[in-house]
């Protein structure tokens, strides 16, 4: 048996999803929605969170 992983693009506006192969992309490489038009956008960095790495 093999397993395929598949990653899915998820629109933040609508909601629609699809695999990411199968969604257009933009010319700076952003997954744009086929249904609302909306380009993904990499996630803000977040501030480091320190909060799991208390020592034992
Ligand atoms: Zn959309």
């Amino acid at each position: 048996m093999s397993f395929e992983w598949v990653s899915y693009f998820t629109c933040e506006e609508c909601g629609l999803e699809r695999p990411s192969a199968e969604v257009p992309y933009d010319r700076l490489g952003y997954a744009v929605c086929p249904n609302c038009g909306t380009e993904t956008r990499p996630a803000a960095p977040t501030a480091t969170d320190a909060s799991t790495l208390a020592d034992g």
